[in-house]
């Protein structure tokens, strides 16, 4: 094999994905079941520009993705223009509205901002595969999966470090580049 297809076959997606071992999990908001206030306290006490969507932290089943921003901003439109809009309002990402308790604020529902089928490969698949991916539909971040359940993200910066830590080791496989 040659230093190139020895690199392209060798590195799979679980390789490359965070979180790593020891690193803290994946931040996911649920589709449904956190308030405005818990959603706003866990997307700034990151710096990801993107969130995963999932059914619940038990299933860890794929919804959706959000950008950062958008949730952000949509939190803050609804605080400033829609009734009723405070900490306690549910965040809603499912298609119908779950019913509230008696006496809840009017849930805040974001399903707008969400992408509906965010890009995902799972675990094994051979990072030349996801990387082609990338170029092609000018990804900026994947999601990885293991029997329908969410493990982790890819971002193009976490593909760039990867290469470069495969160059380093193996001068040749920069071929790869
Ligand atoms: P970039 O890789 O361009 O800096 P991010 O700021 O979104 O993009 O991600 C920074 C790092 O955190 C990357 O290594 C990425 O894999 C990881 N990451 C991104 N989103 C999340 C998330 N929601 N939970 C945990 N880790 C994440």
């Amino acid at each position: 094999l040659e230093p190139k297809e020895e690199f392209e076959h060798s590195s799979l997606a679980v390789d490359v994905m965070r979180p790593r071992r020891g690193d803290p999990a994946l931040a996911v908001l649920t589709q449904d079941g956190m308030t405005v206030g818990e959603v706003e306290t866990l997307v700034e006490s990151t710096h990801y520009s993107g969130f995963p969507v999932v059914v619940s932290q038990e299933s860890q089943r794929l919804v959706g993705f959000v950008l950062r921003r958008d949730v952000l901003i949509s939190i803050d439109n609804a605080r400033k223009r829609q009734d009723g809009i405070v900490s306690a309002s549910q965040v809603v990402f499912t298609e119908h509205t779950p019913a509230q308790p008696p006496e809840a604020p009017p849930p805040l529902r974001l399903r707008g901002i969400m992408d509906l089928s965010p890009f995902t490969v799972t675990d094994h698949t051979p990072m030349d595969i996801t990387v082609d991916i990338f170029r092609k539909l000018g990804l900026r971040q994947c999601l990885v999966t293991h029997n329908g359940r969410l493990l982790g993200i890819i971002t193009k910066k976490d593909i760039l470090k990867h290469m470069a830590q495969m160059a380093n080791r193996d001068p040749d496989s920069i071929l790869f580049n």
